[in-house]
């Protein structure tokens, strides 16, 4: 049991990846009830204003596109929604098997990937269970949905979920929106999405549906649930990810703490030892 509500516990382990504080150490989650959602993707929109990122295709994950909303029609051409971007779980697999510590785990909830550390090694794209790190083709570093970490750590909510013209998105401490997922999925016969995926996350979802139909992922209940094709893997290591500089930070890393590797290159070990 955490000795702080709305902390959990797994944020005092050992964990292979950075974690810091970004306010109060409270744990908060997105709520997103998809019985209510209409497909308007006013959310979308509202994430590309408040990052700054090109309009372009809203129906794709993309390096401009953070989130959307499934499936990939138009309003009006669907009667059950879904909403696909990152989780912010609670033991995220993308930060697991970052060679460089370039992703933060904040207690508040966001997982948050540092631009300047990345050296675009695209190990974390295929670690996500959920699919949603995309490569910036400029760039050449990864990017995904930051929970609007600035916004939380100024107290205030994710500027999708204060974009939603229906009320279908909250934002508020872990406790609280868990009560309140149990209690909407328990009104309309429904189900919870996100609370013991992976281990947990930070962004419920109410479904109505199947998870199939609103077009999410099964994904099992274990931490951690990593799975890197070889073919990555080597590429990985044959590639001269972030110039030498990149590759000496990978080096010093894995010299530091090898047993970090272990979630990049072993994953069986965790899922028989955690
Ligand atoms: S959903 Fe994917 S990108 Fe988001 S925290 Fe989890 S593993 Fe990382
Ligand atoms: S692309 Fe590589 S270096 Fe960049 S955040 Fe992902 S795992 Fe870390
Ligand atoms: S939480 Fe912020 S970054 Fe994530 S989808 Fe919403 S607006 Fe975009």
């Amino acid at each position: 049991m955490s000795p702080v509500p709305g902390v959990t516990s797994a944020t005092r382990e050992r964990r292979p990846y950075p974690s810091a504080r970004a306010l109060d150490g409270q744990a908060r989650s997105i709520l997103f009830d998809a019985s209510k959602c209409i497909g308007c993707r006013q959310c979308i929109e509202a994430c590309k204003d408040w990052h700054d990122l090109p309009r372009g295709d809203t129906y794709r994950i993309g390096a401009s596109t953070w989130l959307t909303i499934e499936p990939p029609v138009t309003e009006g051409m669907a009667h059950i929604w879904g909403r696909n971007s990152c989780m912010h779980c609670d033991y995220p697999s993308c930060a697991a098997v970052c060679p460089v510590e370039a992703i933060t785990k904040f207690e508040e909830g966001p997982v948050v990937i540092d631009q300047a550390a990345c050296i675009g090694c695209e190990y974390c794209v295929h670690a996500c269970p959920w699919h949603v790190i995309a490569m910036d083709n400029v760039t050449k570093r990864a990017t995904k949905c930051t929970m609007c970490h600035d916004r939380v750590q100024q107290g205030t909510a994710p500027f999708c979920v204060q974009a939603c013209p229906v009320d279908a998105l909250h934002f508020g401490p872990a406790a609280e929106m868990e009560a309140r997922a149990g209690t909407r999925a328990a009104e309309i016969g429904g189900s919870v999405y996100g609370r013991s995926e992976a281990g947990g996350t930070r962004v419920l979802h109410v479904l109505a549906g199947s998870v199939a139909e609103h077009g999410l992922p099964g994904v099992d209940s274990v931490r951690y649930p990593i799975q890197i094709p070889w073919s990555a893997k080597i590429k990985g290591l044959l590639t001269i990810n972030g110039g030498l500089r990149g590759r000496w930070r990978a080096i010093e890393n894995a010299c530091t703490k090898p047993w970090r590797l272990t979630y990049r290159y072993w994953q069986w070990w965790h899922r028989h030892w955690q």
